[in-house]
């Protein structure tokens, strides 16, 4: 088996979570959602792009988002978090992988999401180059427990298959 051609078809999982506070602005998968509370964080705080990011890396093999973007580095202070998904597909590609599928799930009490749900399967397909309809997000609340019940986190788990191109 050390001879083996690299597997055509690979996953990868992401996870990522950020405390919400007050005076930043939400960004979930691209998208920017009226409320009065944000995703704490070096970059943007976009819980739904950062796992995203680590799912695709992962899937390569390539680490995780700490690895290629550091968050003591200040050239990704409050960075739009679509630059994360873009390297990461660039990544992919120079070996010769692209994102076939995604899904993903976001965790928060307020606010929700289902209204933007589409835009941002939109934006994402966009950034992954893939059609719409091979990306999935889902919402759902806490149910009052934990600190995402209480309204004061938000967390996102992201699923990403890749495929390697002949
Ligand atoms: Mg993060």
């Amino acid at each position: 088996m050390s001879t083996a051609e690299p597997p055509r078809v690979r996953v990868g999982i992401g996870y990522d979570s950020h405390r919400l506070v007050t005076g930043k602005p939400l960004r979930i998968g691209l998208v920017s959602i009226p409320f009065d509370k944000g995703c704490s964080g070096h970059s943007d705080g976009d819980i739904l792009a950062h796992a995203l990011t680590d799912a695709l890396l992962g899937a390569a093999g390539l680490g995780d988002i700490g690895r290629h973007f550091p968050d003591n580095d200040p050239r990704w202070k409050d960075a739009d978090s679509r630059l994360f998904l873009e390297h990461a597909v660039l990544l992919l590609a120079e070996l010769r992988y692209h994102p076939s599928s995604v899904d993903a799930v976001v965790i928060l009490e307020r606010p929700k999401l289902a209204p933007h749900i589409e835009n941002i399967c939109a934006a994402l397909a966009d950034v992954l180059r893939i059609p719409t309809n091979c990306v999935s997000v889902k919402a759902k609340t806490a149910e009052g427990l934990g600190e995402v019940g209480q309204g004061l986190a938000a967390e996102c788990h992201a699923v990403a298959v890749i495929e390697r191109v002949p």
